[in-house]
């Protein structure tokens, strides 16, 4: 039964969402889920990274998910021109994670959702939070059901993961322009009859088509896969006619994969996205926090959106609890600080790529084993790891090393 009062309200479903009840529901706060969708509901971010599984796991979600036989992942595989480079997650610096999973998300957060319900946390599912008032230290949150139908309840915190939603982003004026040089997506999912046996059909790969557009390929255990492509807006520009035409014309752009899905019948019509890269003003305010895509999203090429999803759920709730036991928090120094080096990490990572020289880095042919472990560690989302130089120096590593690499480029 929904009741009126609730020490925390969530807004938003997806893995930022549901981290942070399962958090929250082991420390016995008392937490509502408003989804304005109803699950299972498609979402894309299908490829994870090792990172999440601490999140998962201090949620208290992992186990439930490990017995739902997931594709696993223990790398990523980039093509170029016929040149195939692997990282390998198992041969990272430091510690941490040496798999983790590429999910259908709809089912993912299906059961991600039934497991927190499982543990007596509500989700209200078809509600949509459509307005938010901060009055007396509570706030007074009215939700809408598909039938127009108003709710309204009162709680003593917000955290926002409802995504490209962006509710409070939204309703606060909280929007500030993308840190990373917007790319549009086009992606749809197959049914994959062709896929080889062994590793390469069940491994996460890339193919570069040029240095601001790349393909991706993400084989699920159920039979189907993720194909999608990543570009500048002008390279999208090039192409037209309907989605499945644009599809088609681009997969004719990969060398490696174009036969193998030329012929291929989507499962859904091509979705296209542009305007994809998202920022804020700031990550938490009274009585709020902001996490998952509500706050930041940079760019699909490091598969890092989830990860960031679950560390600021996780970490944003941690901090809900300790507020309401009492304890005085300081958000900038606890929440911000922490988020905010993931994502200068990733976004220099992201710029890196797209400027062309982690391409190059990746693709060398002399490339230090000591160093590739050192930025798949970077790659399996272990960016507080202040040991590793490519974490500590990310903005001046990648240029000091392709500087070495190539000095006749980029002078
Ligand atoms: P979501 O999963 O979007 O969940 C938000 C929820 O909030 C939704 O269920 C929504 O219905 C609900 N909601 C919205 N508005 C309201 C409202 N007003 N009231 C109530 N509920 C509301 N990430 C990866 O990790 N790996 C990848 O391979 C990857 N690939 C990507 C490819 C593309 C093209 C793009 C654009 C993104 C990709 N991402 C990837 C990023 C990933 O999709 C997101 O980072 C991730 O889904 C964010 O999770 P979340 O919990 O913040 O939000």
């Amino acid at each position: 039964m929904v009741k009126k009062e609730y020490d925390v309200v969530i807004i938003g479903a997806g893995p930022a969402g549901m981290v942070a009840a399962g958090y929250l529901e082991k420390t016995g706060v008392s937490v509502l889920v408003l989804e304005k969708q109803f699950f299972p509901r498609f979402a894309i971010g299908e490829s994870l990274i090792p990172r999440c599984m601490d999140n998962f796991a201090e949620a208290g979600l992992l186990e439930d998910l490990q017995k739902q036989n997931y594709q696993k992942k223990t790398g990523a595989r980039f093509v170029k021109n016929g040149k195939v480079v692997e990282f390998d997650f198992s041969k990272k610096f430091g510690e941490g994670w040496n798999w983790t999973w590429q999910v259908p998300r709809a089912d993912f957060d299906h059961k991600l959702a039934e497991s927190i319900q499982k543990r007596g946390v509500l989700i209200n599912f078809g509600a949509e939070v459509v307005s938010a008032r901060w009055e007396n230290k509570l706030w007074n949150i009215e939700s809408k059901d598909p039938n127009a139908v108003l709710s309204r309840i009162t709680s003593r915190f917000i955290i926002d993961a409802s995504g490209n939603g962006r509710v409070l982003a939204g309703m606060l004026k909280l929007e500030a322009p993308a840190k990373i040089y917007d790319h549009s997506s086009i992606f749809t999912h197959i049914k994959d009859e062709d896929r080889p046996q062994g590793k390469e059909g069940a491994q996460i790969s890339f193919e570069i088509i040029n240095r601001g557009a790349w393909f991706w390929y993400i084989p699920f255990s159920n039979g189907t896969t993720s194909l999608g492509f990543v570009g500048e807006n002008d390279w999208f520009h090039t192409f037209s006619g309907s989605k499945n035409e644009i599809f088609k014309q681009m997969l004719d752009q990969c060398d490696f994969y174009k036969d193998r899905f030329s012929k291929q019948e989507y499962l859904f019509e091509p979705v296209k996205l542009s305007g994809i890269s998202k920022n804020v003003q700031l990550l938490h305010g009274e009585g709020f926090a902001l996490a998952g895509n509500s706050a930041e999203f940079l760019d699909p090429v490091f598969s890092s959106g989830v990860a960031f999803a679950t560390e600021s759920g996780l970490l944003s709730a941690k901090l809900v609890a300790r507020q309401l036991s009492g304890e005085v928090i300081d958000w900038n120094k606890e929440y911000t600080e922490h988020i905010q080096k993931a994502i200068n990490v990733f976004a220099t990572y992201v710029k890196e790529w797209y400027t062309g020289r982690l391409q190059d880095i990746f693709f060398t042919e002399n490339a230090s084993e000591n160093i590739k472990m050192q930025i798949c560690s970077v790659l399996a989302g272990y960016v507080w790891d202040n040991k590793n130089p490519f974490v500590r120096n990310h903005d001046k590593a990648i240029r000091n090393l392709h500087n070495f690499l190539y000095p006749e480029k980029f002078q």
